[in-house]
């Protein structure tokens, strides 16, 4: 009888375990649901508003300001896009289905690439209250075989956070470093940087640092990016000092191409 009521414990406990993990997988998900809508609705009121204005004032609107407005609304869509995208990636990954293909990639392009749609963003912004995007590449061949859309959610939240959390008319430094098997990418900022006490939970979903003040943001992109380097079998580390800057730097197994793939991490 000591053995069945031991064993009535342990079916006990895991059935609490698992009503308990129902219960946080129910609570994120309302959360989610709420973040989507609040942060969708900030740039569709955006959105709404300026096709207003273009359409009530387009006999006397200026071909600049016209223009300036149809970027400012390209941006707010490509928002919501990104948003919606950056929901459904980490849907799939937590559910172990996103999907893994690992392509010969030249690195150096995709980064140049990458920078240069951040970098028309920040073209929106007067010119003396930009911060400037710097890309450096520390390799000869940067060809790699690499997940490309993990790929791009990862340095894609670093770019967006290292631009979003430094104060205007200072540098970002994204650099790109490879060796035989590794792709390095770090990027460094001066920006608010992070304090101490919120560094260890910055990878969990939802969580802002104190400091972060009237930036907006909902806390997701880090534990994305967190997500996209684990199934690549990668580490991210991170070194930051409160109002002096932060430095996120990804390492990631690469295969060059020609070479054994590398297999990806399970899920
Ligand atoms: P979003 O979901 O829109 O990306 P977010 O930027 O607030 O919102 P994360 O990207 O997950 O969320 O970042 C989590 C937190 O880490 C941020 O709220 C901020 O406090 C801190 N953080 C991240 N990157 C930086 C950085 N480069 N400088 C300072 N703080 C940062
Ligand atoms: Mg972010």
């Amino acid at each position: 009888s000591r053995q069945l009521s031991l064993t009535l414990k342990l079916s006990h406990d895991q059935l609490d375990r698992t009503l308990q993990t129902a219960q946080e997988l129910n609570e994120m998900k309302t959360s989610l649901l709420y973040m989507i809508a609040h942060d969708v609705r900030n740039p569709l009121n955006f959105i709404i508003g300026t096709t207003q204005l273009l359409t009530k004032y387009k006999l006397t609107l200026t071909d600049e300001k016209t223009q300036e407005l149809l970027d400012k609304t390209q941006a707010a869509a490509k928002g919501i896009d990104q948003l919606l995208d950056d929901v459904l990636l980490l849907g799939r990954v937590e559910s172990g289905q996103a999907g893994f293909c690992l392509v010969p990639l030249d690195l150096a392009k995709f980064c140049n690439e990458l920078v240069e749609e951040f970098q028309s963003s920040l073209k929106l912004k007067p010119e003396n209250d930009r911060v400037t995007l710097i890309f450096v590449n520390h390799s000869q061949s940067a060809m790699a075989c690499l997940e490309v859309s993990l790929l791009r959610r990862i340095l894609g939240n670093l770019l967006s956070n290292a631009i979003k959390y430094s104060p205007p008319n200072t540098e970002v430094i994204f650099e790109l470093k490879l060796t035989e098997t590794e792709a390095i990418f770090s990027l460094q900022d001066a920006g608010i940087g992070i304090p101490v006490a919120d560094q260890g939970r910055l990878f969990d979903s939802f969580y802002r640092a104190k400091n972060v003040g009237r930036i907006p943001g909902t806390g997701l992109g880090l534990s994305i990016v967190k997500k996209c380097v684990d199934l690549h079998g990668g580490e991210i580390t991170l070194i930051s000092e409160e109002g002096v800057g932060s430095t996120f730097t990804v390492t990631l197994p690469i295969a060059k191409p020609g070479k054994k793939q590398i297999s990806p991490a399970t899920p």
